[in-house]
C-alpha cells in the first residue's frame, strides 16, 4: 500500500482493518496511529479531492499558499498535541492579532485597552478600562446565552459594535439564541495584550497543513482514495471497522430531521500589490457588510511574494457543513442521533460533524487519540464489533 491516492477499483479489491470517512484532523491522525502503532491497515476517503479536510492549504495559480476553507491558526495549551504533530511538522512562530472595523476605525478585537482608548477617544490606563467597563457591563446577569457573555462583562454598547451584527451574520441568529460558550471564546482584556489566543503554544506548520498531512499519511499500510463519497462505497469496500467523521445526521439518513449547521462561501481574491493589510484578520461587524471577516493569507504563512490573496467569508446556510450550531434545541436533537450512534455496532463516530462539536483543530487532535486509546483497548479485549 502507497499513501498516495489510490483508485476505487484498487481500493475494492483490498480488505482493510480500518474504513475512515473523512481525511480531515480526524481521520488523518486515528489513521495515523492505527497503522503505525498498531500495525492495521486503513483506508480514509474523502468526497473532496484531497486531504486536510477543512485545514487544507494549497499554492494557488499566483503561487500564494492559501487556505481554501478559511483561515486556520494552530493554538494549544497541550504539550502532548504539538509535541505529535511535530513528528510530522516544523513550525513558524506565529501569533494571531485582529481588528474590527468600527465606526470607521481598525480596532483591536478582543476588546482591550488600546481598543476602548481609540474607540472613545480616552487615555485610559489599565485600572481606568476596568472601571469604563465595570461602569457598563452587567455582571449581575444570569448567565444563559452568548449574548449575556458580553454583556455581562463589556455592556450593551461594546456587545452591538463588535459582536451583535457578527453574530447574527456568521451564525444566522441572535446571540440570545447561542449557547454562551461562543461568545466565551473572545476574552475581554483591560491590558494591551492584542494577541486573539492566549495559549502557550502558537505556531503555524511550517510548509502548510497539507504537507503535514501527506507526511502523516504516508506509512505504507495507509491507503487514501480521495473523490468518493461514503454512500456510494459503503458496501464494496471490505473493513473491520468503520470510523465516520461526516455529519452524523446524514450517516443516518436525517431520520430524526436535519442537524443544522452553518456553511460559508469563500471569495477567493488575489491583488496586484504586495500587502491589503496591517492584520492577517479583519472582522466586520456591520450588518451593512455582507461579509464576516477578510482574511490575508501572507500574514499566515510568512511567504514573500509581490502580489496578496485574500479571502471573504459570507457565512451561509446553503453548503457544506462546517460549524455545529451551539444551541439547547440542536444538542437535543444530537443527543438522539447520538444514542442510535452508540448502539450502532462496527461503527465509530468521530471529529467535529462526526460529534456535532465547536471544535478547534488541536481539540480534534485530542479527540482522535483518545479514541485511538480506546479502540487499543477494545481490541486487546476482543470487543471491538466488526462493520
Ligand atoms: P473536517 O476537517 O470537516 O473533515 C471532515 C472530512 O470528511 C471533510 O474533508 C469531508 O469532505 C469529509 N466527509 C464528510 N462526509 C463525507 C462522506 N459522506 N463521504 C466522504 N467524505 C466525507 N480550528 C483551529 O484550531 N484554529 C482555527 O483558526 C480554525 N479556523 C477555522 C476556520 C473555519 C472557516 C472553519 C470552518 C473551521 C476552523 N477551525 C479552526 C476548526 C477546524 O477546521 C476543525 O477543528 C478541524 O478541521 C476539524 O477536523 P475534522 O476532521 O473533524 O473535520
Ligand atoms: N465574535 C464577534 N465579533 C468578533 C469576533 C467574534 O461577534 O469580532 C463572536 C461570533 O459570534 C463568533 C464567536 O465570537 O462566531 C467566536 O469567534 P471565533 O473567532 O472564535 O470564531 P471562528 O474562528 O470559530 O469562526
Amino acid at each position: 500500500m502507497s499513501s498516495k491516492p489510490i483508485s476505487l477499483s484498487c481500493a475494492t479489491s483490498r480488505s482493510y482493518d480500518f474504513l475512515i470517512v473523512g481525511g480531515g484532523f480526524a481521520g488523518c491522525v486515528l489513521a495515523e496511529r492505527l497503522a503505525s502503532q498498531l500495525g492495521l491497515r486503513v483506508l480514509i476517503i474523502d468526497r473532496r479531492p484531497h486531504v486536510g479536510g477543512n485545514a487544507y492549504d494549497h499554492l494557488n495559480e499566483h503561487g500564494i499558499m492559501v487556505h481554501r476553507y478559511g483561515p486556520h491558526i494552530f493554538h494549544t495549551n497541550s504539550r502532548k498535541i504539538l509535541d505529535y504533530l511535530s513528528q510530522f511538522t516544523e513550525w513558524r512562530p506565529y501569533e494571531h492579532r485582529v481588528l474590527a472595523h468600527v465606526d470607521g476605525q481598525l480596532l483591536p478585537i478582543p476588546i482591550n485597552l488600546t481598543t476602548i482608548n481609540r474607540l472613545f477617544g480616552l487615555q485610559l490606563d489599565a485600572a481606568g478600562a476596568k472601571r469604563f467597563l465595570a461602569e457598563r457591563a452587567s455582571p449581575e446577569i444570569e448567565i444563559r446565552s452568548s449574548r449575556d457573555v458580553v454583556i455581562s462583562q463589556v455592556g450593551e454598547e461594546l456587545y452591538r459594535k463588535f459582536f451583535e451584527g457578527y453574530t447574527r451574520k456568521q451564525w444566522g441568529r441572535d446571540a440570545s439564541l447561542l449557547d454562551r460558550s461562543v461568545t466565551s471564546r473572545i476574552p475581554t482584556r483591560t491590558d494591551e495584550d492584542d494577541r486573539y489566543f492566549q495559549d502557550r503554544y502558537q505556531w503555524m506548520p511550517l510548509h502548510g497543513y497539507t504537507r503535514m498531512f501527506e507526511r502523516m499519511l504516508a506509512h505504507e499500510y495507509i491507503d487514501f482514495l480521495p473523490h468518493v463519497d461514503f454512500a456510494k462505497v459503503k458496501n464494496s469496500i471490505q473493513h473491520r471497522h468503520l470510523v465516520y467523521s461526516g455529519p452524523v445526521d446524514e450517516y443516518f439518513g436525517h431520520c430524526f430531521g436535519k442537524l443544522p449547521y452553518r456553511s460559508l462561501r469563500f471569495e477567493h481574491v488575489t491583488l496586484d500589490r504586495p500587502w491589503l493589510q496591517e492584520v492577517a484578520v479583519v472582522n466586520f461587524p456591520s450588518l451593512q457588510v455582507p461579509f464576516t471577516r477578510i482574511t490575508e493569507f501572507k500574514h499566515l504563512t510568512g511567504q514573500d511574494h509581490p502580489k496578496t490573496s485574500i479571502t471573504r467569508e459570507y457565512p451561509s446556510d446553503e453548503g457544506d457543513a462546517y460549524y455545529p450550531i451551539p444551541a439547547p434545541e440542536n444538542a437535543a436533537l444530537y443527543r438522539r442521533y447520538e444514542a442510535l450512534a452508540e448502539g450502532t455496532r462496527g461503527v465509530t463516530f468521530t471529529g467535529r460533524l462526526g460529534t456535532y462539536k465547536y471544535y478547534n483543530m488541536d481539540q480534534v487532535v485530542a479527540q482522535s487519540l483518545s479514541l485511538f486509546e480506546q479502540l487499543t483497548g477494545s481490541m486487546e479485549a476482543g470487543a471491538l464489533a466488526a462493520g
